[in-house]
C-alpha cells in the first residue's frame, strides 16, 4: 500500500462528518442502538461495531486502519501506552507453567514484567544474548510459549535476525513478539519477516510531538481480535479518542520528520566521531558497528537516536557535561521535535559508577527537529565545559 495514501486517506471516510480534511474525535463513551437486535449482535461481536469505547470507537478505528497498514500487518489494537501493548501482548499468550525466553535487556518495564510480575503466575523467563541466533533454540524449553525480541534495544542497539528467530520459532510453535520502537514501521516491519506480534510506543515517533503516551500492537487478525475481547478488554487501557487523534495528527509528517531526523543524526555522528572526548559512537546504520550488515538487511533506516562514551574517569564530568547543554534538554523518551541527552550514570548510584566500564560513560543522544548546527554548537559548548576535567 503507497504510504501517503495510508497517511492521508486510509480509513477517513469524510462523506461520515461533512467532508472535514481532519477527522471528528468521536468523544463519547457508548453509542445508542434503534433495534434490539442489532444491540445482541453488539453484545455477541464487540468487535464488530460500535458499543462502548472501551472497545471500539470511530476516530480510534481510522488510527488502527493506518498503523496495521504501516506495519504490513492485518489488524492492530492501539493502547493507552507501549508498556499496555507489552503486557496485553505476553499476558494472551502464557499460562501458569509457561516460559519465555526473552532477548536480554529488553525495555525496562518488559523487564519488570518478566522478573516480578509473571514469576508469580508461575511463568519463567531465560534472557538469551540476542545477537547469536543459535542462543534462542538453545533456551527453548518444551514449554516455551513466547519469544520476546527488541531489535535494535535502545541503548546499544544490539540487534536479532528477525527472519531467522521467526523461523526457529514456527518449527516450535512459538509465538514472536517483537518490540519495534527504535525503527518505527517506517524503517522496520517485523511482520513481513514472519513475526508474529509487532509492538510499538507511539509516544516516540508516531506521536512525535511528546505530548502523548501510546502503543501499538499489529498482528493476524485472529490473533488481535483475541486479545481485543480478553485483555485489552479488561486491562481497559484502550487509548483515548482525543489521543488517537494526535497521533493520526502525528502519522501526516512522519515520514518527513524521519527524513530529517536521518540527515541531522548523520551530521551529529560525523560531529561526535570527530571530537577528541569521545571514545567511541554506537550506531546501528553506522559502518563501525558490529552487526552492520545485518542492520542493512532489515532496516531501511535508523534515525536519531545514538549512543557515545565518553573519555573521562569521573562521573561528575559526564554530569557537568550534560548540565552544560544550554538547548538538548535531558529528559528521558525520544522521538519528539525537541533534542535530548540521556547518561546512563543517571540510573545508577554514583558510587557504583566505574569508569572502566565504557557503558557506564555512555550518554544517548535523540536528534530532534532542530537545525544541525545548533545541535553541534551545543554540543560543542559542553565538551567545552569539561575540557579541563579529568
Ligand atoms: C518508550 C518505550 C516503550 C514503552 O512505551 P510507553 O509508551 O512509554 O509506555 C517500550 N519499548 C521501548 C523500546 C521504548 O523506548
Amino acid at each position: 500500500m503507497d504510504i501517503s495514501y495510508i497517511l492521508n486517506e486510509l480509513g477517513e471516510e469524510r462523506d461520515d462528518y461533512f467532508r472535514a480534511i481532519a477527522p471528528p474525535i468521536m468523544q463519547t463513551s457508548n453509542f445508542a442502538f434503534s433495534k434490539v437486535d442489532d444491540l445482541r449482535k453488539a453484545f455477541e461481536d464487540e468487535y464488530s461495531t460500535w458499543l462502548y469505547s472501551r472497545g471500539l470507537n470511530p476516530t480510534v478505528d481510522i488510527l488502527r486502519k493506518k498503523l496495521a497498514a504501516l506495519d504490513g500487518a492485518e489488524d492492530c489494537l492501539v493502547f493507552n501506552s507501549g508498556a499496555a501493548a507489552i503486557f496485553a501482548a505476553v499476558l494472551a499468550n502464557v499460562k501458569s507453567g509457561d516460559h519465555i525466553v526473552s532477548v536480554k535487556n529488553p525495555y525496562a518495564w518488559a523487564q519488570k514484567m518478566f522478573d516480578v510480575i509473571l514469576p508469580r503466575f508461575n511463568v519463567n523467563v531465560t534472557y538469551v544474548d540476542g545477537t547469536i541466533t543459535d542462543n534462542f533454540s538453545k533456551a527453548i524449553q518444551s514449554n516455551t510459549t513466547i519469544i520476546y525480541l527488541e531489535s535494535p534495544n535502545s541503548w546499544f542497539y544490539e540487534l536479532q535476525d528477525l527472519a531467522a528467530v521467526a523461523i526457529l520459532a514456527k518449527q516450535h510453535n512459538i509465538i514472536t513478539i517483537c518490540d519495534n520502537s527504535y525503527c518505527s514501521p517506517i524503517f522496520q516491519q517485523p511482520i513481513l519477516m514472519g513475526v508474529d506480534l509487532v509492538l510499538q510506543s507511539a509516544t516516540k515517533y508516531i506521536g512525535g510531538h511528546s505530548d502523548t503516551i501510546a502503543g501499538v500492537l499489529s498482528g493476524s487478525n485472529t490473533m488481535i481480535k483475541k486479545i481485543f475481547e480478553s485483555e485489552y478488554m479488561n486491562i481497559g487501557s484502550g487509548i483515548q479518542p482525543f489521543n488517537a487523534w494526535l497521533l493520526i495528527r502525528g502519522l501526516r509528517t512522519l515520514p518527513a520528520r524521519l527524513e530529517r531526523i536521518t540527515r541531522t543524526t548523520a551530521e551529529v555522528i560525523s560531529f561526535l566521531k570527530n571530537h577528541p572526548r569521545v571514545e567511541q559512537v554506537i550506531f546501528p546504520l553506522d559502518p563501525s558497528f558490529p552487526q552492520y550488515e545485518l542492520a542493512k538487511q532489515q532496516m531501511t533506516g535508523a534515525c536519531g537516536l545514538v549512543t557515545f562514551i565518553i573519555k573521562t574517569n569521573s562521573s561528575k564530568t559526564i554530569e557537568t557535561f550534560c548540565e552544560s547543554l544550554k538547548h538538548i534538554l535531558m529528559a528521558v523518551s525520544w522521538g519528539g521535535y525537541e533534542s535530548l541527552i540521556l547518561p546512563k550514570c543517571a540510573g545508577m548510584r554514583p558510587e557504583t559508577f566505574n569508569a572502566n566500564d565504557p557503558g557506564h560513560r555512555s550518554l544517548r543522544l535523540y536528534a530532534g527537529l532542530e537545525e544541525p548546527a545548533y545541535l553541534t554548537a551545543d554540543l560543542s559548548l559542553a565538551f567545552n565545559a569539561i575540557q579541563h576535567l579529568p
